[in-house]
């Protein structure tokens, strides 16, 4: 073994058997407060600590110097030394070349052009022939924890492509984050919910998280951010602060807690601008102060879940499983718990678990929203059709029983025309003769007089009264009177014209309007009227042969003095009384 550098009191030596990959090692490490020293100094100190190859220091804001010494014992001549944190500001290796000392520049303030190995983590190319050793010296500087791990790989196994790389891992994983940001987008826009926006935005401040975490922002040629671990860890803190706020309902259930949620919300946006600043002890304040934030935020969601919501539980499962992940990295990075890859890496997988169960959550109250929507519109539609068939049916029914009445309104109106009608046909003419009766002669007169004095037209009346009547009913009965009483009606009737206004006036008394017509017509007329009377013989139940004869009082309209209908009737009877008295069974007139 050849001593590389002899005045190393204490020196751990890393020995390389037929390994590709050696991961389990010790190196000295030296903590330099006043980050003054040189590699020249460093390299004649003892080294007073041994450490695991993954290790943690907690916060140091001095140098850190590991020192390797390398035993080769295998087959291969060329290693990389490989270091699996990214966010050291400074990480230069040193080795002793040709009596002087190289360095490899590595760490954020290198950029990934000016790495001799273009990774996101600090990888070194070593020539260690076989069977020879090499110490090595590492000059570390970062505002985060002296925390990280060496890896030994073969150059071969290193370069190998098959080989399952961080890069890869890591580029799944903010993969598979990107989708829960493009679904929760849609759920976005669908919803317009600022719960939504608020887990949009801590799923991308935690990827934005998980890029500087891994270094994979790197190749994106942004330059290294030195405090861009803390400043973005702020932000992933923040919004989780907003969306917690919402999805627990704090508003509406524990108005304090809201407003103290919100005060959080302001002390992380100050944390987030003071660790980007560089405010000297800010990455230690927000650590404690979200440490107090999640104890709160636990105590809240149980809070929530004891008021008896359901929602409250699955937030709290998936708290349960992210915060002692969390807890342990935190923890881890202050050197408060060992290096190992479940302290140091759990929370990738914890965070991804909470992530994809609020993703679910979020999923699930979308689609139960989306379902309450559609049975709201479903009851609506129902209750619209009901109140539509109801509507139709009231119309139908009140339709029916308007028609119903109207038939029966119909039916009544008709019984009552034809009652009326009756009632007015009884009410004018006289029952025995079915002539008018005198009553109705009377009022028809009137007009029929008015109408022939302003047009100036004829009008005669016929007064006509049966001879010695008394008689015949005496004789032979009052029956047998009756029908001489019809059977001279009959006669009217049959030699009258139809606009003549035939009337019974009396007991075996008649009277006849006829209009239009000159007086020699009218007493051709009573002529006939008289004379078909007077060859007409009635038998009676005995088969008696019963004769008898009309006497007829005609008169004339006359324009100049009568001013009224009875006028001419008195004419009329006057004319009657002189052909009763002249002998009867005769016509008269009376100018
Ligand atoms: P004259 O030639 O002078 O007219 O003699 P007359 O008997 O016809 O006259 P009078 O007025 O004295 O008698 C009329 C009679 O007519 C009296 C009455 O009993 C009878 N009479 C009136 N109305 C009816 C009726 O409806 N039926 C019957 N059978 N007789 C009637
Ligand atoms: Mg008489
Ligand atoms: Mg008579």
């Amino acid at each position: 073994m050849q001593t590389f550098y002899a005045n190393s009191s204490y020196a751990d030596i890393v020995t390389i058997i037929d390994n590709n990959k050696t991961d389990h090692f010790t190196i000295s490490y030296l903590y330099d407060e006043t980050s003054a020293l040189t590699v020249n100094d460093v390299s004649k100190m003892d080294f007073n600590q041994s450490i695991s190859n993954q290790f943690t220091l907690g916060y140091r804001d001095g140098m850190a110097w590991f020192k390797i010494t390398i035993e080769n014992n295998s087959p291969y001549n060329d290693f990389v030394l490989y270091f699996t944190e990214p966010f050291w500001s400074q990480f230069n290796l040193f080795k002793y070349q040709n009596n002087q000392w190289l360095e490899q520049k590595n760490g954020l303030s290198t950029s990934l052009e000016e790495r001799e190995i273009r990774d996101f983590y600090p990888a070194f190319p070593l020539h260690i022939p076989s069977d020879t050793s090499k110490t090595i010296f590492i000059q570390g500087l970062t505002v985060s924890a002296h925390i990280g791990e060496f890896i030994l790989f073969s150059k071969d196994e290193f370069f190998r492509p098959d080989r399952f790389t961080s890069t890869q891992f890591y580029t799944f994983y903010l993969g598979i984050l990107s989708i829960i940001v493009l679904l929760n987008l849609f759920l976005f826009i669908a919803m317009r919910e600022r719960l939504y926006a608020y887990y949009i935005a801590y799923v991308i401040s935690f990827m934005a998280f998980i890029s500087i975490f891994s270094g994979s922002y790197l190749s994106l040629g942004i330059q290294g951010w030195n405090e861009g671990l803390h400043a973005i860890g702020t932000l992933v803190v923040l919004f989780m602060t907003l969306f917690s706020g919402i999805f627990l309902e704090l508003k509406e259930r524990l108005p304090r807690i809201h407003r103290t949620f919100k005060f959080f919300a302001v002390i992380f946006v100050i944390c987030t601008i003071s660790i980007t600043m560089k405010v000297p002890y800010s990455s230690l304040f927000f650590n404690l102060i979200s440490s107090v934030f999640f104890t709160l935020l636990l105590i809240t969601a149980i809070k929530v879940l004891l008021q008896g919501d359901i929602k409250a539980r699955y937030y709290l499962i998936a708290l349960v499983i992210y915060m002692p992940t969390m807890g342990m990295m935190t923890l881890t990075f202050n050197g408060l718990l060992e290096n190992t890859d479940i302290t140091r890496y759990a929370f990738l997988m914890g965070s991804f678990i909470e992530i994809i169960f609020f993703s679910m959550l979020l999923v699930n109250r979308f689609h139960s929203l989306q379902i309450e929507k559609i049975n709201i519109q479903n009851e609506l539609l129902i209750e619209k059709e009901k109140n539509e068939q109801y509507l139709e049916n009231e119309i139908k029914k009140r339709t029916n029983e308007l028609h119903k009445m109207n038939t029966r309104l119909s039916l009544q109106t008709r019984e009552l025309e034809e009652t009326k009608i009756k009632l007015t046909e009884e009410s004018i003419t006289d029952p025995l003769s079915t002539l008018y009766n005198r009553r109705y002669f009377s009022d028809i007169s009137v007009s029929s007089f008015n109408n022939a004095q302003r047009y100036k037209q004829n009008l005669s009346i016929m007064m006509i009264d049966i001879d010695k009547f008394k008689n015949i009913n005496d004789t032979y009965g009052h029956h047998v009177g009756d029908k001489v009483i019809i059977s001279c009606a009959k006669t009217f009737k049959k030699l009258a014209r139809k606009s003549d206004l035939i009337a019974r006036y009396g007991g075996e008394e008649f009277i006849i309007l006829v209009p239009q017509t000159a007086l020699n017509d009218v007493l051709s007329l009573a002529e006939r009227i008289r004379e078909d009377m007077a060859q007409q013989v009635i038998t009676d139940n005995q088969n008696n042969e019963i004769r008898f004869s009309l006497s007829i009082g005609v008169s004339q309209l006359n324009l100049e003095t009568d001013t009224e209908i009875e006028q001419i009737i008195q004419r009329a009877d006057k004319a009657l009384y002189h052909a009763k008295n002249n002998g009867r069974n005769q016509v008269k007139t009376i100018f």
